[in-house]
């Protein structure tokens, strides 16, 4: 019987991992595969006028020349009041230790040069918003496994470094834009102002992004995280509006260092250097601890807004349009019975999206169920095959103890038990 009981122990055992264990500490690392596979993705627009080091800072982000320097691509010059804003986007995969990255760099070659830059801004907000509307249109098909998320994540605005204060382009184009992306503002080409300078700068633009309700990248609950993580979260936050410096130029230090930086007579401005500019800080923010983020707050706050906005205006418009030019009434029959059409088109490409999202839920659910169950059926088995080796070493033991006493007399006692196992 002390057999009897190790196998109900073993049993129990067993019984009691495979319920307790379901499995999902494993997600981490299945989602890591999934991500490292699948790569990563990141769409930043960097606007600012010519000339303030657009190009070169997004290759020292990202330490390869993504961009062309405007310079020596524009090969005609327009005049300065004609000088038109052009939408241009770039991409490159790059690729870090197995780490794929996409990126899709959008800039707007001609931003702030005409001498009338009333609606220079437009173009970039038509941008972003054409960029929303593709999301859009592509989300509502019903075949969604190719969504292309074109979408801007960050917006990087270069302000000159005058050392004064905002001008009144750079506060239309951040109240036009802030509302649409993540706005993350840069102090351009930092190394032409003294510390004190850039110090001075920065409270005066943080003043007025204030007094202008213009908002700003800010990583939500942040809070919540490790207190190392705050800590260098409250730090990059600290920098804003970051004053960076580029360049994918290595130069040699007075001591003798070979660092990415800009050499003059009095010394040397170091690019990776926290004492000497944000640079490093601005790549945190990007690329290091937000990436994830910026996308996040793009997809769930940025375009949602935009979307429910579109929608009701959409709705009220075509009730507008019911109103005004139907009077008689057999048009506006006409016209409601087109709108109810549409309606009920709409409708039931939801209802067939919906649908495929059950049956893709339950075909999941099929899968694991039937994976639980061969599981099980798997163990059973091996428990089956042990209690019956268990119970054969037992009969065998038993035959041991009484052949040398009553040879005769041996069988039916295991078979007994054996019956009191199976049961
Ligand atoms: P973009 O037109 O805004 O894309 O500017 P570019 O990247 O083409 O740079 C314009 C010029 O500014 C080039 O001569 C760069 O070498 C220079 N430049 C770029 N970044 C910096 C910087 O951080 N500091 C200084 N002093 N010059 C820079």
């Amino acid at each position: 019987t002390s057999i009897k009981d190790n196998i109900q122990q073993e049993v129990k055992i067993i019984k009691r991992k495979l319920n307790g264990y379901v499995g999902f500490a494993n997600l981490p690392k299945q989602w890591h595969r999934k991500s490292i596979r699948r790569g990563f993705s990141l769409n930043i627009m960097a606007v600012g006028e010519a000339g303030l080091g657009k190009a070169t800072l997004i290759n020292t982000l990202f330490n390869r020349e993504i961009l062309k320097k405007e310079v020596e691509v524009e090969e005609e010059q327009e005049s300065s009041e004609t000088v038109s804003v052009k939408i241009k986007n770039t991409t490159a995969e790059i690729d870090e230790d197995g780490v794929k990255l996409k990126l899709n760099v959008i800039t707007a070659p001609g931003f702030g040069e005409s001498v009338n830059n009333v609606n220079s801004w437009k173009i970039i907000v038509d941008e972003i918003n054409s960029r929303f509307d593709s999301f859009l249109e592509a989300e509502s098909r019903i075949n969604r496994s190719t969504v292309n998320d074109e979408r801007v994540h960050a917006f990087l605005y270069f302000i000159e470094p005058t050392g004064h204060s905002l001008r009144a382009l750079d506060i239309t184009l951040m109240k036009q834009v802030h509302e649409k992306v993540n706005l993350i503002p840069v102090i351009a080409k930092s190394d032409t102002l003294t510390g004190e300078e850039i110090a001075e700068f920065k409270q005066r633009i943080l003043e007025d992004i204030k007094y202008q309700g213009i908002k700003t990248f800010q990583p939500l609950d942040f809070e919540n995280d490790e207190e190392e993580t705050v800590l260098n979260t409250k730090q990059i936050l600290s920098k804003f509006p970051f004053a960076v410096v580029g360049s994918t130029k290595e130069v040699e230090t007075p001591d003798g260092r070979i660092v990415r930086g800009r050499s003059y007579p009095w010394g040397v401005i170091e690019v990776d250097n926290e004492d000497h500019n944000d640079f490093i800080k601005l790549r945190q923010l990007l690329v290091r601890n937000f990436l994830e983020e910026l996308k996040e707050h793009t997809a769930n706050t940025l375009y949602e807004n935009y979307r429910t906005e579109k929608l009701n205006r959409m709705g009220i418009a075509q009730d507008n349009t019911v109103f005004r030019e139907f009077d008689p009434l057999a048009k506006q029959e006409e016209e409601r019975a087109l709108h109810e059409a549409k309606l009920a088109k709409m409708e039931a490409e939801m209802k067939a999206v919906f649908q495929q999202k059950v049956s893709e839920k339950e075909k999941k659910l099929q899968r694991s169920e039937a994976d639980l169950f061969s599981r099980h059926k798997e163990m059973k088995d091996k428990l089956t095959k042990q209690i019956k080796l268990l119970e054969d070493k037992k009969v065998q033991l038993e035959k041991q103890k009484t052949l040398p006493q009553e040879p005769a007399a041996s069988s039916p006692a295991p078979t007994k038990t054996r019956k009191g196992f199976l049961r």
